[in-house]
């Protein structure tokens, strides 16, 4: 797994590759607006040239943007799923502009209607987004924990929408390590299980995970990240996971609660459990 985090785009784009330097990044996720507003000024010429430049040495497949969270391509109204495509159209077209080959969006939920109709929904809109073959990016289901309504508690919903989307070369998966236990697949008791399920629905369509401790137990489906080893899921199915060689292409990035910021503490702790590393 190529270990890394998620930096903080603040000052501009260009600012996150030497901040994943710095912590040891060997991958990178990031924001390419401000994940709270749905518009938001274009990226400057300065910014981009800036991040090729350096994209270049950190290596442009070991990046991945997330998406903004205002985005819901299940939602029930008719203008938050229009203005959720039109955002991701945008989002992508930065990923394309900055080299980046993968972008993480949260399926979203449909409220009060069914999962299948949800899920239609957001197949609906991915074969949307993906209708200007222009794109090149990829886009990635995030799995969530399953809180109000959302898809994505389960793997089948994420397994449909693959199944079904018209750009079949278009669509992958990232894991979270948080989410999935709170969502009730209890990763700490039946790792060896959990992880042969999503291999089997997934293989090599899983190109991230997000590796995050959780601070409730599994099956609460609550998304609280807590620092690598502190919470429920506990040390040893981080130790699992980084050696995992089925994942030895994955961008493993942390998104945990650290206080300024800076990852390279959480870094250090994940290599430590490599094999062959002396903890
Ligand atoms: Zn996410």
């Amino acid at each position: 797994m190529k270990l890394g985090a998620h930096e903080s785009a603040s000052g501009g784009v260009h600012n996150v590759i030497g901040r994943a330097f710095e912590d040891g990044c060997e991958s990178l996720q990031l924001f390419v607006k401000s994940p709270n507003r749905w518009a938001a000024s274009a990226l400057t010429h300065d910014e981009v040239r800036l991040f090729l430049k350096q994209g270049g040495s950190f290596g442009f497949s070991n990046i991945v943007a997330h998406s903004a969270y205002l985005i819901n391509l299940a939602s029930p109204k008719d203008d938050v799923r229009k203005k959720s495509v039109i955002l991701m159209k945008d989002e992508l077209s930065r990923c394309d502009l900055l080299r980046i080959p993968f972008y993480v969006v949260h399926p979203g939920s449909p409220i009060d209607d069914s999962f299948e109709t949800g899920i239609g929904r957001i197949v609906q809109g991915i074969d949307e987004v993906y209708s200007d073959h222009g794109i090149s990016a990829a886009l990635l289901l995030e799995s969530t924990a399953g809180m109000g309504n959302s898809i994505g508690g389960k793997f089948e919903h994420l397994q449909m929408i693959c199944d079904r989307v018209k750009r079949a070369d278009k669509i992958g998966v990232c894991l979270d390590i948080c989410h999935i236990h709170a969502a009730g697949y209890d990763i700490t008791e039946k790792y060896a299980q959990i992880i042969d399920e999503v291999n089997e629905r997934f293989g090599d369509k899983i190109r991230v995970i997000h590796i995050n401790d959780s601070k409730n137990p599994a099956g609460t489906r609550k998304d609280r990240h807590e620092l690598i080893g502190k919470g429920t899921v506990g040390i040893e199915t981080f130790r699992s996971l980084v050696n995992d060689k089925r994942f030895k292409d994955v961008l493993g990035i942390v998104e945990t609660p650290v206080e300024d910021g800076r990852y390279k503490a959480e870094l250090d702790l994940l290599k430590s459990l490599r094999n062959g590393v002396k903890t």
